[in-house]
């Protein structure tokens, strides 16, 4: 048998690698067309993966948004433009004629890192905490995709009643707080109008308070998502990534704040361990253990 072909389709990039027992190789990138138009894409996938069509017996994509039956969509429209409901699977076995399986990229990213957790471990979750907020749930040894793909969307949870409005529309969600944009955007009353989630991380570093005190928002948001995620799922343990969960003194802030909470809602924390290729390694490994 052949191995499969990985594809991990991000909102500025698409990574495509073969994986096999010899780990990620051929790996390719390239940036997601920032057009409307759907054909657009099409013509990228064509270039990206056609050369690999006699390498590989089946496809496991990861993907940025909700994958619902194939078919991307998004929460928050802005992402994606005019990629929403553009059915993904279907233009993938159109061009390489092969088995196509899709899931959501922090889904795929979850089950990546569950995969290096020790063996008596069932229930845990992953948050990636990035230019949005993404999560995957591992309940019970599996993933949990929902009905519709949408388990995991937690960055769309409430954090503030209050708070601003979130790409997805509603008021107060985790992403319109904790994520690097929210960030940014916190940030440019103290560092100008061009501030995005770096700048503010530099202040941070710097020790500036008003830096410290933004980060420590979106810390105390992640912070009060994880607790609720004890109490619904009794999970044992959470990943963080993303460029902000990965920040220097980023987990340690969401620790601080997890730790003024009663006992009960206390978990262990720890740093997302499989990097850039989380999504690609995750979404081969679970095709593969669901066929
Ligand atoms: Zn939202």
């Amino acid at each position: 048998m052949k191995p499969c072909l990985a594809v991990d389709i991000g909102g500025t990039k698409i990574a495509v690698a073969i994986i096999d027992s010899g780990g990620v190789r051929n790996r390719n990138q390239v940036s997601t067309p920032s057009s409307t138009d759907p054909e657009d894409m099409d013509a990228v996938l064509e270039q990206l993966l056609t050369p690999f069509l006699a390498d590989v017996d089946m496809v496991a994509v990861a993907s940025t948004g909700i994958i619902n039956n194939g078919i991307l969509t998004a929460l928050n429209p802005k992402n994606l433009g005019g990629l929403n409901e553009y059915p993904l699977q279907s233009v993938i076995e159109r061009i390489l004629k092969k088995p196509t399986y899709v899931i959501n990229d922090a889904q795929a990213a979850a089950w990546a890192e569950y995969q290096t957790l020790e063996l008596d471990m069932t229930d845990m979750a992953f948050i990636t905490v990035s230019t949005g907020v993404g999560a995957g749930i591992v309940i019970n040894n599996e993933l949990v995709i929902g009905t519709n793909g949408i388990a995991g969307h937690v960055g769309h949870t409430l954090a503030d009643p209050n708070g601003p409005i979130c790409g997805c529309r509603r008021q107060g969600c985790v992403e319109s707080i904790a994520s690097g944009t929210a960030i940014g955007q916190a940030g440019k009353p103290f560092f100008g109008d061009s501030c995005d989630g770096e700048m503010v991380f530099k202040h941070f570093a710097e020790k500036n308070k008003n830096a410290q005190e933004i980060i420590s928002t979106s810390a105390q948001a992640i912070a009060n998502l994880i607790a609720d995620l004890k109490m619904v799922l009794d999970i044992e343990l959470v990943a963080l990534g993303g460029s902000v969960g990965l920040a220097p003194g980023y987990i340690q802030l969401v620790q601080h704040h997890l730790s003024q909470q009663p006992k009960p809602y206390q978990i262990k924390i720890q740093s997302a361990v499989c990097g850039a290729n989380a999504g690609l390694i995750g979404v081969e490994n679970w095709v593969k253990h669901n066929l």
